[in-house]
């Protein structure tokens, strides 16, 4: 892991779980206990220097700002929306990428979408950022500093939750994702613990059952889409690989085996999957696990100007929406019925991109 500094490349420990910080410290002859402490400084007091790492010897507190940068990320800009504070945040790593952040208050909670990719390779139809393609994985260090520098930016409220569900498939990036719900699930780190945070997948599913097998137990989300294979692959070319039915299988022995409901993610999509037929699939498949669905108005790309099926979806209507709640519930379907939560700055669900044209690179815009 690298970090540039006034063009200087510099190495960062940040994103190293407690254990790997306390090899570390073996490693250059300090005291394994300092692992807890820096650790504690760098996820629990979020701090920016090595310098204010106090219970330190000042001998190793310089050795360490020499040797290593703090942050992975910088803050390049942020807008928020008038209307519903939700807040867009843009942040570049080492080399040059740029990546988004939203925080989205809602009436008990604050939520944090965080990216774990440059881009996505998956290419869903209705999603921005399929449409740029994948750049990178991000490490567990540029994971969390999405959290560390919103958190701390961030004043209509404190975090409350998080959700891996901004650029990018995490289990595409299964080690780095892994490695953050690590540090997130250590009691020195602050703020948010394992039960407030969900994890959001197209459907990897020998991934989802590696997530499992590490116990971590965290909440899975699953974008569902359409509950017909050819319907879906249409929207979600992933499950050309990785069938639905494979996915299902798998979700089932996690809801099991963690004792969690999966949230099923439905983007209502004109004349593809907000038909009758879609109601009575959607109700079948979600009476085989522990479950709730989460329907989300599809956001226009229209700021991205994209061709073939991406350019031609459109939204079902207000009525369409919620005529189709209303009957999955009189089925005891559980539905979130999301209201769209900062479309006006291009946070909304499934727009997160970075057409510079979109959003130019300016100071913060509060
Ligand atoms: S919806 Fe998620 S998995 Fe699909 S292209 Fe967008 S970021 Fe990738």
């Amino acid at each position: 892991m690298v970090v540039k500094e006034n063009k200087q490349i510099k190495k960062t420990l940040k994103g190293l779980t407690l254990e790997e910080l306390r090899e570390y410290f073996l490693y250059i002859d300090e005291p394994a206990f300092r692992a807890e402490q820096v650790f504690k400084w760098m996820y629990g007091d979020l701090v920016d220097d090595f310098g204010e790492m106090n219970n330190l010897p000042k001998s190793l507190r310089q050795r360490l700002s020499k040797e290593f940068n703090i942050d992975t990320l910088s803050l390049v800009t942020s807008k928020i929306s008038t209307s519903t504070k939700t807040k867009k945040y843009i942040f570049e790593t080492a080399e040059g990428n740029k990546i988004e952040s939203v925080v989205i208050p809602e009436r008990k909670r604050t939520t944090l979408c965080v990216s774990t990719q440059v881009g996505c390779p998956l290419d869903c139809k209705f999603c921005a950022t399929g449409l740029m393609g994948y750049k990178k994985n991000l490490t567990a260090g540029e994971i969390f500093d999405q959290f560390k520098l919103s958190s701390k930016d961030y004043k209509d409220g404190e975090i409350t939750n998080i959700v891996y569900m901004g650029m990018g498939e995490p289990l595409l990036n299964f080690k780095e994702t892994v490695k953050s719900l690590e540090i997130f699930a250590e009691e020195l780190t602050t703020g948010v613990s394992l039960k407030k945070i969900t994890v959001s997948t197209a459907g990897i599913a020998p991934k989802i059952k590696e997530l499992d097998e590490t116990g971590l137990n965290v909440k899975l989300a699953f974008s569902l889409h359409s509950c017909f294979e050819d319907i879906r692959s249409s929207i979600m070319p992933i499950n050309e690989k990785y069938s639905l039915k494979e996915n299902i299988e798998v979700l089932k022995d996690y809801a099991k085996r963690t004792g969690t409901r999966i949230t099923f993610e439905y983007v209502m999509l004109k004349d593809i999957n907000d038909r009758s037929e879609d109601i009575k699939a959607l109700a079948k498949l979600m009476s085989t696990m522990p479950s709730k669905l989460n329907i989300i108005p599809f956001n226009s790309l229209k700021h991205m100007n994209p061709s073939g099926l991406a350019g031609e979806l459109e939204s079902s209507s207000r009525d369409k929406i919620q005529w189709f709640a209303d009957k999955l519930r009189e089925k005891n379907i559980t539905v979130m019925l999301r209201n769209t939560q900062g479309d006006d700055i291009a946070a909304a669900c499934g727009q997160l991109a970075y057409p510079k044209t979109h959003f130019p690179r300016k100071g913060a815009d509060n």
